[in-house]
């Protein structure tokens, strides 16, 4: 593993970014990684058909904490519809390493809470 982006990871995982609960969101969903036993909620606020703000709570490997805080971080500000459009993909971007097989639904949890949360769409996104 590349040690600058396991390093990335770590620091999110020991420093969370948007880690709490809004007090009046908009949307909120919890979901979970059945495989893992990660947590992952999100609350969103939503102004103008955008992520005017977002916060994520839960518990689990360092994976699912660290790409929850990867994620809303880059979907503050962005559209709807623009979010509609992030995938699998993206994820593993963000991460920047190889994730195999096992850590993939890990990776992907918050992914998936937030398309849940937003459009109802109750799909792992390496399943879509
Ligand atoms: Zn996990």
């Amino acid at each position: 593993m590349d040690d600058f982006y396991r390093d990335e990871i770590l620091e999110h995982y020991r420093h969370p970014h948007n880690k709490g609960r809004l007090e009046q969101p908009d949307i909120t969903y919890e979901d979970h990684n059945p495989f893992c036993g990660d947590r992952i909620g999100i609350d969103l606020l939503i102004k103008d058909n955008r992520v005017a703000d977002v916060r994520f709570w839960g518990q689990g490997c360092a994976i699912s904490q660290a790409s929850a805080s990867m994620l809303t971080d880059e979907i503050k500000g962005m559209t709807l519809d623009e979010v509609k459009t992030l995938n699998k993909d993206d994820i593993l971007d963000l991460l920047g390493i190889p994730i195999g097989p096992v850590r993939l639904k890990c990776a992907l949890l918050s992914l998936k809470a937030l398309k849940a949360g937003v459009w109802g769409m109750d799909k792992w996104p390496d399943e879509e």
